[in-house]
């Protein structure tokens, strides 16, 4: 044989020979050739053979030489390894070895072979490539191959290891078939698996069949894809089965069957029910003009197990970074014409008394100023408010109604305080009746008698609910002034003297505000017990709080002690302790006590598991089954110094930032009541990941996932809070502007809070007016003023997002405050703020949506008036601006982010949503101002926690109905944004590897209003250069800025354990030096302990580059010379890395 002719290259000539059917020599020749030139180079040349016809040619070979009637083995085995190594590279083989009918004639050879080891294992290894089609596979398995091939694998051996391994290699590459799979399962193949890989590991203690333990796990793996497979699974006792192998293979660190075997756990654990009765929220309201509320549970009985097979591909998360550039808007229609006003012209007029700075005739500036302050800033009702006041006659009537009544019940309850707590302490007579100033942490637990609202519980009734028509009450502060009259005959209560004593003196919060705020706040159920942190007011800890350290392998630690729970049922109370829904139920006496029925309190059962675990099961936000993140409870009778662990077992995102160092919060009475009212960063062991609840009733298949955390407390006999990141009531929101209108001087700030409208609940939205009181009343001051621009702030539209909230408060308090730069921002702009879009679901602990179950910032496009009554007049209000000309000049969104970290802003450009997409659509002549980029890059200099790299400014279809880009579109406001607050901390500046406080949430609301200095117009020259100076820019945090690329969420936990159905135990390079190690032995037919060898070698090629003798050809005794020479002088060619005219190029 020589080197061919240039018109067709070696490789060719020699395939056709091996289709030719010559001697067995030539044959043998060919395919000697074949072998030694594929084993020299890379896949380029394996992928070139396939290219060539490669393994059509190798098919025909098998075939022709397999059904002879007396086969030549020699050439067979060479054949079955050159096959076997091609056709594992080529996608096609299955179909190529069908068309060629070489299924059938491998799995007969097989058959015919089965007791001689390498032949069968040289069968297997084909039948294993072929299976890599469905088609191919299931025909294998229709001609008993799964049979054939089960029995190979024998119960423990040392003995022909090499074809065990291929017996099981070669059965779970079939079972990756759903027939397959149905008629292993059917022929009761679980058990026997089972049985196998539990003799494997006990006699295997040499560790010399890892391999083939960890195929058997994959068979296994792959068997529990069926409903039926993992019903065998269980009654098989495969779960305790492999907890306990596990265990062992834990402590003789066998890593790679550790992770195998807690996925295949994992998988087959039976899902349990959520212990609801009704998945359905807790809280239900009535939707005006919807007869009574409308579950969103789809109850279709559909559950087929045929179904539920596939119930491990579908994840939410998945399906949303995948159509993330589909979801662009590329319509630039869409993206740049304003689409028609949603409502007429007329309706826009009553907003105009939003905008009292424009019709204000400022007459108290010509007043003495002192003595007038405070009437005079509060006394701006006008006409037309007092007449929107008289129409909601219904809340009126109530408010006095009740005024009466809590005025006789507070006068009882002021003389009949101490009585009060005796009666309380009657719970604990072997307790002293505690004085006022020796209150302990534990009296408070005695809700109704100490941190009541009002002695009144408020119910909602019919009256309260729609009728009125949504809003515009009128001026928030006449109702303000009757609480504060009635509030004076509460001065002698115990809390006040506890407040005189022990008061936190915590800025800008007042207790006493605060209870009369809540008073008058409406709740789905009435709440009328305040939590003691929102009471008394939170000051953030001295100190940095740095994100946990994520304890190794918490994950799989974590899965075992649930796993546990399923198998040792000894330790296991499964107790409620705590229902929302059932008020009546007692706690026995050593178990904690939960309490979640306040303001933003949310947990609607508390379970204990053991004797210091509690599973918590959150409230679905009301009206509806969904949206469950948000927690917020109280929890008592605590023993020091032992840790409780918690498992909030039905939160629905597929990822936290408790994975990602993330803790809970957690405030301490007994802790305040000593002088430090602080939320602190709490928790250890901390964990977050998919568990095996589904939901009580839904059919749907809901995924849930844990929350786990341990928490030591640090007092006997304390009560703590814990909640998901820092409550923020609304109550709070309604104090704290209260409060903030108080501090203002009138003649330097005008401030206004004013009511949007009101809530579906009946709750007011506020809204609130800040900018500059002119200096005088002349004609030019004033015309400054009505010619101000206009900046509006929005937030908490998502209630569970309570960090934007903490942002909004250091926002207000900066516009408020008497530093320079806030003054001049004062006098360039006016500031428009709606503090809380939803009042109603912060109220109600929700997470996501309003009382009508919508996300309300999903709404924006057409928002109903009557079930979304803020987000119809935010938008209307938006609107009367552009109507009378005064189009915001920024608008910004706050909101929370829960995957990621630092705060970061979601802007709209036109430009750069085209260029992402790669639209088609040319740019070149579309003009648009880069001014949309001037605040993110102001506050990448001047904001500690703000990440420039982490904002886009791409308009997405999936948020068309978001106010950031509704009012970037509708309004032409150009700088319109969404502004995302981490739940966790920063990865970059100086808090990088920190956890945000309240300080950095309210330092980020006020260095979003230093930054609006640069977009200043005329004001520019006069203010940035000397107001700039004065932030105070620490150029350390320049310096501290990260430039890397655009960072996405969080990746995937390290710890992440998929529930993937690939199996690792397959993997190509595996495969050749199963090959190649077969082949080397030199003698066929020589049985002997191969063990130690076998072991010795899987050491070796365990993911390392193969060692070249390992790769080099397969029979080297069987070339015959007159080949050799041709080789030398192909080998020639081949290290110059050219083959035949340039074809193989490696
Ligand atoms: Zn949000």
């Amino acid at each position: 044989m020589t080197a061919p002719p240039t018109s067709s290259s070696g490789l060719e000539v020699l395939l056709s020979a091996l289709q030719n059917d010559g001697d067995v020599e030539s044959t043998l020749n060919t395919l000697n050739i074949l072998d030694e030139l594929l084993s020299a180079g890379t896949d380029r040349r394996i992928h070139y053979m396939i290219s060539k016809g490669g393994s059509e040619a190798l098919l025909s070979a098998l075939v022709n030489t397999g059904c002879s009637f007396c086969p030549n083995y020699t050439v067979l085995l060479l054949l079955l390894h050159l096959l076997a190594k091609v056709g594992h590279r080529d996608r096609g083989i299955g179909r190529k070895a069908q068309d060629a009918g070489a299924v059938l004639v491998t799995l007969n050879l097989l058959k015919h072979n089965i007791t001689h080891a390498k032949r069968a294992a040289a069968c297997l290894w084909v039948i294993q490539v072929f299976s890599s089609s469905v088609s191919t596979a299931n025909l294998i398995g229709a001609n008993h191959g799964l049979d054939i091939i089960f029995h190979l694998i024998p119960q423990y051996t040392t003995k022909h290891l090499h074809t065990i391994r291929a017996a099981i290699n070669a059965f779970a590459a079939l079972l990756s078939t759903k027939a397959n799979v149905r008629s292993v399962v059917c022929k009761g193949y679980v058990s026997s698996l089972l049985r196998l890989y539990e003799d494997w590991h006990s006699k295997d203690t040499q560790h010399v069949a890892i391999a083939i333990r960890l195929t058997l796990l994959c068979c296994l793996q792959k068997v529990t894809h069926s409903t039926a497979g993992r019903q065998a699974f269980i009654s098989q006792g495969g779960i305790r089965l492999l907890y306990q192998t596990t265990q062992t293979c834990l402590s003789k660190g066998l890593e790679s069957l550790v992770e195998p075997s807690v996925q295949l756990l994992r998988k087959c654990l039976p899902k349990t029910r959520l212990p609801l009765t009704s998945d359905q929220s807790a809280y239900t309201f009535p939707l005006p003009g919807r007869p009574g509320a409308v579950p969103d549970v789809d109850l279709a009985p559909d559950d087929s197990s045929e179904e539920s097979d596939d119930d491990e591909a579908e994840e939410n998360e998945e399906a949303e970074s995948r159509d993330y550039d589909e979801d662009l808007e590329t319509d630039l229609n869409k993206l740049r014409l304003r689409p028609d006003p949603d409502r007429p012209k007329e309706l826009l007029l009553q907003y105009s008394r939003l905008c009292p700075e424009l019709s204000h005739d400022f007459e108290e500036l010509d007043l003495s100023s002192a003595s007038s302050s405070s009437s005079s800033s509060s006394s701006s009702s006008s006409d037309e408010e007092a007449v929107l006041l008289s129409r909601v006659s219904p809340c009126s009537s109530r408010r006095d109604r009740r005024r009466s009544d809590s005025s006789s019940n507070l006068s009882t309850s002021s003389s009949g305080c101490h009585s009060e707590i005796e009666g309380h302490s009657e719970r604990h007579t072997e307790e002293h009746t505690p004085a006022a100033a020796q209150l302990k942490p534990r009296d408070f637990h005695s809700h109704s008698s100490i941190l009541s609202t009002s002695p009144v519980s408020r119910t909602m009734t019919g009256e309260q609910r729609g009728d009125a028509p949504p809003g515009l009450r009128g001026d928030e502060q006449v109702d303000e002034e009757e609480e504060e009259g009635a509030e004076e005959s509460h001065h002698c209560t115990m809390i006040d003297r506890l407040l005189e004593s022990h008061g936190a003196c915590v800025p800008h919060h007042e207790p006493k505000l605060y209870r009369a705020a809540a008073a008058r706040t409406r709740s789905i159920p009435g709440f009328s017990i305040l939590a003691f942190p929102d009471f008394w007011g939170h000051l953030p800890p001295p100190g940095h709080e740095p994100m946990a350290p994520r304890k190794p392998n918490i994950q799989r630690q974590k899965v075992f002690e649930d796993i546990q729970r399923f198998l040792n049922t000894d330790d296991i109370i499964n107790q409620v302790v705590f229902d929302l829904e059932d008020s009546s139920l007692q706690s026995p006496s050593e178990s904690l006590r939960f309490f979640s029925n306040f303001e933003c309190g949310n947990l609607r059962k508390a379970v204990q598991v053991r004797r210091y675990e509690y599973d918590l099961i959150l409230n679905a936000d009301a009206n509806s089954s969904q949206h469950t993140q948000w927690f917020y409870f109280e929890v008592s009778n605590m023993v020091t110094d032992v840790p409780y662990r918690f498992n909030v077992i039905n939160c629905e995102k597929s990822n936290s930032q408790f994975n990602y160092g993330m803790q809970p919060v957690l405030y301490s009475v007994r802790e305040a009541l000593e002088g430090r009212p602080h939320w602190v960063r709490t928790g250890t062991e901390i964990c977050y990941f998919r568990n095996h609840f589904c939901p009580a009733q839904d059919r749907r298949r809901t995924t849930f996932y844990t929350l786990t955390f341990t928490v030591t407390f640090r007092h006997n006999e304390d009560v703590c809070y814990l909640a998901y990141h820092y409550p923020y009531t609304y109550s709070a929101l309604k104090a704290h502007l209260k409060v903030l209108q108080k501090s203002v001087d009138p003649s330097q700030v005008f401030f206004r809070q004013q009511i949007l409208c009101g809530s579906l609940a009946g709750n007011s939205c506020p809204v609130v007016t800040i900018t500059a009181s002119p200096t005088s009343r002349a004609w030019k001051d004033l015309h400054q003023l009505r010619n101000r621009p206009y900046i509006v702030l929005t937030g908490r539209v998502h209630p569970g997002e309570s960090n934007a909230s903490w942002v909004m408060k250091g926002t207000l308090e900066f516009l408020c405050s008497s530093d320079p730069v806030a003054q001049s921002l004062r006098e360039a702009f006016v500031f428009k703020i709606i503090p809380m879009l939803n009042p109603d679901g912060v109220i109600n602990g929700t997470n996501r949506c309003d009382l009508n179950s919508e996300d309300l910032n999903r709404q924006w496009c057409k928002p109903d008036p009557v079930l979304s009554p803020t987000i119809y007049h935010a938008k209307g209000f938006l609107y009367y601006l552009n109507s009378i000309g005064q189009t915001p000049l920024v608008f910004c969104d706050y909101h929370g982010h829960s995957r990621k970290k630092n705060v970061f802003l979601y802007g709209c450009s036109v430009k750069e949503t085209l260029w992402q997409s790669g639209s088609a659509v040319n740019t070149v002549g579309l003009k648009e101002d880069p001014g949309y980029r001037t605040i993110p890059k102001t506050l990448d200099r001047i904001a500690p926690a703000f990440s420039f790299n982490s904002c886009n400014y791409l308009v997405e279809k999936s948020r068309s109905a978001t106010a950031r880009v509704v009012v970037w579109r509708e309004m032409g406001v150009l700088r319109s944004y969404t502004m995302e607050s981490t739940y966790n901390g920063c990865d970059q500046g100086i808090y990088k590897g920190l956890q945000t406080g309240t300080r950095e949430l309210q330092e980020m609301g006020m260095k979003f209003c230093q930054s609006l200095l640069s977009v200043t117009k005329d004001m520019k020259a006069v203010y940035s250069r000397s107001l700039i100076s004065s932030i105070n820019l620490d150029h350390n945090i320049l310096d501290h800025k990260s430039h890397n690329c655009f960072e996405d969420d969080e990746p995937p936990c390290v710890e992440e354990i998929e529930y993937s159905s690939d199996c690792p135990a397959l993997k190509g390079c595996d495969l050749d030096s199963d090959i190649n190690s077969n082949m080397s032995d030199s003698d066929e037919e020589e049985y002997g302990d191969e063990g130690h060898r076998v072991a010795k070698q899987q050491r070796g090629s365990m993911g390392q580059l193969q060692q070249p003798s390992l790769k080099s050809h397969l029979l080297p005794h069987l070339i015959r010379p007159a080949s050799t020479d041709t080789l030398s002088e192909m080998k020639h060619t081949c290290n110059g890395r050219n083959f035949s005219n340039g074809h193989l190029t490696s």
